[in-house]
């Protein structure tokens, strides 16, 4: 593999985006770590990174904001190089029962997590297609998108969306040889979901334990390499075998 492939990952400053920037900087990918609000925790990502992928580096930007995700990453792209891959994994859950639910609860989740995929991939892909990179689009979804979630309509909706976005995407692109799949995790050791009582979840968790960010970057990294190239428009469920 080339190692100046250049990979963006969206909120890797913890959980699976940090896990999988270093998964993927071990394998010789130059690594882009996105981040929103938690500095001291990228700058720690990066040191781990930069001890396989030296020309790695930090971009800040919030991917609800579309004008802020369209200056920085263009900025980017023309000042040190086209993206081989992006890995749209940064997300927020504002959990809530619908009755309750209040507006800004469901307009973040969805302007996160949904929006946030068009406002990344917007001035990603024409440079892609126009420089003819057959590159590869990794989308994070969710069990609560396939199954659904109590608490979690806003969230659900967000992760289903980007289950049909992935597809129809998957199709425009194919036959430029660009990739996009989507993963979708199970129960996942995160700050995501430190708040959860783990102990009653491992009961109905088939593996009856919770996962680790690692298992869901190795499969981000296959998604990746040369060996996945005719896998496209596929989510694929990393769960323990857990179907809520
Ligand atoms: P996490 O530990 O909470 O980390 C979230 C990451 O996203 C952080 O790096 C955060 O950066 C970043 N982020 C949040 N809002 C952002 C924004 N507006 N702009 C840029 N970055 C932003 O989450 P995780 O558990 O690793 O989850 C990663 C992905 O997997 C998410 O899409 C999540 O929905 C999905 N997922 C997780 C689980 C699970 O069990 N953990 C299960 C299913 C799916 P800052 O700290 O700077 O905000």
């Amino acid at each position: 593999m080339e190692k100046t492939k250049r990979i963006l990952i969206t909120g890797a400053s913890r959980g699976i985006g940090k896990a999988t920037a270093i998964k993927l900087a071990q394998n010789g990918y130059e690594i882009i770590i996105n981040y929103n609000s938690g500095k001291n925790q990228a700058i720690e990502t990066l040191a781990e990174v930069k001890v396989f992928s030296s020309k790695s580096k930090i971009l800040q930007f919030d991917i609800k904001n579309r004008e802020e995700c369209q200056k920085v990453i263009s900025n980017d792209i023309d000042n040190n190089g086209i993206y081989y891959g992006i890995v749209l994994n940064a997300g927020i859950a504002k959990d809530n029962i619908f009755p309750t639910m209040e507006d800004k609860e469901w307009d973040d989740v969805i302007q996160t997590n949904l929006g946030g995929l068009y406002n990344v991939l917007k001035p990603i892909i024409m440079p892609m297609i126009s420089n003819r990179i057959k590159g590869r689009i990794i989308t994070l979804s969710s069990i609560a998108a396939l199954s659904g979630n109590k608490g979690q309509v806003n969230y659900s909706a967000a992760k289903a969306g980007i289950i049909g976005a992935t597809k129809s995407l998957a199709l425009e692109l194919a036959k430029r040889g660009i990739t996009v799949n989507c993963v979708a995790p199970g129960i996942i050791e995160t700050d995501m979901t430190k708040n959860i009582p783990t102990e009653d979840l491992k009961k109905i968790i088939p593996m009856k334990r919770i996962g680790k960010p690692e298992e869901i970057a190795s499969l981000i990294n296959y998604l990746l390499s040369e060996e996945a190239s005719y896998i496209t428009g596929q989510v694929i469920s990393v769960n323990g075998g857990l179907y809520l």
